[in-house]
């Protein structure tokens, strides 16, 4: 793990330890410099790591979509409980008026 580390730099940034090749950092997006001098590497090698980088984010992407997906359907269950409270309460207060305008009328 220390030689991976070593290998892929680091965060000059935030300081996190990179266990794979980054053209940016994925914690805080400030540009990796050592990945800049190593655009002298062959065109295949920076190839393979933007492919590897973009299989990374479309992962994340993924799961944060899964995530906002799974946020979205709990804000819908959470509405769909208040509007029973909120309907309950209607159903209370007309209850309520009926039986003090059926006190009214009969007293
Ligand atoms: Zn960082």
């Amino acid at each position: 793990m220390e030689d991976e580390s070593e290998k892929y730099g680091s965060c000059k940034k935030c300081g996190a330890l990179f266990y794979a090749p980054y053209l940016v950092c994925p914690f805080c997006d400030t540009p990796v410099e050592d990945f800049e001098k190593g655009l002298e590497l062959k065109r295949e090698a920076v190839q393979d790591r933007l492919k590897q980088q973009l299989a990374e984010q479309r992962r994340l992407t993924d799961s944060n979509r899964k995530l906002m997906q799974m946020s979205m359907d709990e804000i819908h269950k959470q509405d769909a409980r208040q509007a029973k409270h909120v309907g309950l309460f209607l159903l209370i207060l007309i209850a309520v008026i009926a039986a003090i305008v059926l006190l009214v009328i009969y007293l």
